[in-house]
């Protein structure tokens, strides 16, 4: 009888809890990875998981051509982001090209993090104004500054204040929200931004920014409604505030239809942040947004240096995955497979009544699971659970009760994956 090849999980967990902060620090992960390819990756007795869940490795976990324009350019130069380098012009170019109106004035960054706090510091200094509104669910990083206006497990210290700046809104969730009408949704729940800001004003205090994420991701992937942020940035442009899409994580052709998730939207940020699969792996993220911002922004007095942010090898590999997105059609590639995804899950939908919503855009998909219409968490991380012990999928469950699929695979899955990920589903949804 063959032998089981061993895997060393145990002592790699064993040794991780030793010399890692890991109760903070923490891996999600049940399997030791070794290496990875396109959408799936390999454990160390090389069994092949199917990548569900890993929305950073955007145009396929180590794809050829990014990973050699990386080995590439370090191997040429590699330097610190004050020095004439063409990288970052041309990367520069090409984002901008991808951008709708006067968006075309870039700053990289090494993070999501650093690019949002930026973006905040931005519309801080070039408003003058010091209030931020964000949206509970959203989460926009881990610096102190992103955790004050982050609403998700993920950024909540217990006990620790939110600053008075920050002021919540309601998430605009048309499945659990106050207001569930899609067609009327947007406006209402706009309203309340609306209402915040006159509290601001009749307080002798100004809207510097709104940021929300236009598809909100880690608050299980909850669309905005239509009209909700055309209606919310009319509000915030009239205040005299700027208008923040975090793109991290929805952006780069995930949603199908569009390359940047506002876009479904009809409107225009005044600042745009990008990250995550800017690098398909590698640590790039950027703000851009508009020449006059910018400048105004600079006539504050204010400079700007981020020593990693811009380097060659990250501008390289930026580069490189935009010509992957493009050579292979993959925004279009996520616009079909998604919505066979959708069409799948909402048939799927008809026979399990723990499924209650299924919604999201092009690879970004959520699949809320419910018990008598409550949250069901518990369901939520047996599925995770068992989807990867028995059907060797990787999936995450989020949201704000936890009880999310949060399905955002590298863009180059195929239909047979979709089955395979589907098929799972409902059998264990049959036998949970
Ligand atoms: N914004 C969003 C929407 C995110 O999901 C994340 C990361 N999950 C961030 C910002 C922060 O990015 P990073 O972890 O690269 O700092």
């Amino acid at each position: 009888e063959p032998k089981k090849p061993k895997t060393l999980k145990e002592e790699s967990l064993k040794a991780r809890k030793e010399v890692m902060c890991d109760d903070i620090y923490k891996t999600d992960s049940s399997e030791r990875i070794v290496c990875a390819s396109g959408q799936y990756m390999f454990t160390d007795t090389g069994a092949r998981y199917l990548d569900m869940r890993n929305n950073v490795h955007h145009v396929g976990h180590c794809h050829p051509k990014v990973v050699e324009a990386g080995v590439k350019q370090m191997m040429l130069l590699n330097t610190n982001s004050r020095f004439l380098h063409d990288g970052m012009v041309t990367l520069a170019k090409r984002l901008s090209s991808k951008m709708p109106g006067k968006l075309n004035c870039c700053i990289f960054t090494n993070s999501g993090s650093e690019a949002n706090d930026l973006a905040l510091q931005m519309a801080e200094h070039v408003t003058g104004h010091s209030e931020i509104i964000a949206v509970k669910g959203g989460y926009h990083g881990h610096l102190k500054s992103l955790r004050a206006i982050s609403y998700h497990p993920l950024a909540i210290v217990d006990g620790q204040k939110r600053p008075e700046n920050v002021h919540l809104v309601s998430l605009p969730d048309t499945f659990r929200g106050q207001y569930r009408d899609p067609h009327t949704a947007g406006p209402l729940y706009a309203k309340e931004v609306k209402e915040v800001i006159e509290t601001c004003h009749n307080e002798g205090k100004k809207v510097a920014t709104f940021i929300s994420e236009p598809i909100l991701c880690c608050g299980g992937i909850v669309v905005s409604p239509e009209g909700y942020l055309k209606n919310v940035y009319e509000s915030v442009r009239a205040a005299g505030g700027l208008c923040i899409a975090d793109e991290i994580q929805s952006g780069f052709g995930r949603v199908g239809t569009h390359f940047w998730a506002f876009e479904q939207h009809g409107v225009i940020p005044d600042i745009v942040t990008i990250g995550k699969p800017m690098g398909n792996g590698h640590p790039v993220a950027a703000v851009i947004t508009t020449k006059e911002i910018a400048d105004r922004y600079a006539a504050t007095g204010v400079e700007y240096f981020n020593t990693f942010g811009g380097n060659p090898v990250s501008m390289a590999i930026a580069s490189a995955v935009l010509d992957v997105i493009d050579e292979e059609k993959l925004q279009e590639r996520a616009e079909t497979v998604g919505g066979y995804l959708m069409k799948e899950l909402r048939e799927a939908q008809k026979d399990f009544k723990q499924i209650g919503d299924v919604r999201g855009s092009g690879l970004m998909v959520g699949v809320e699971l419910v018990k008598d219409g409550e949250p069901d968490k518990e369901l939520a991380s047996i599925v995770a659970k068992r989807m990867s012990n028995e059907f060797m999928i990787f999936i995450l469950t989020d949201g704000m009760d936890g009880n999310v699929l949060k399905i955002k695979p590298p863009i180059c899955i195929d239909k047979e994956n979709v089955d395979h990920f589907v098929s799972s589903l409902k059998q264990i949804l049959s036998t949970s």
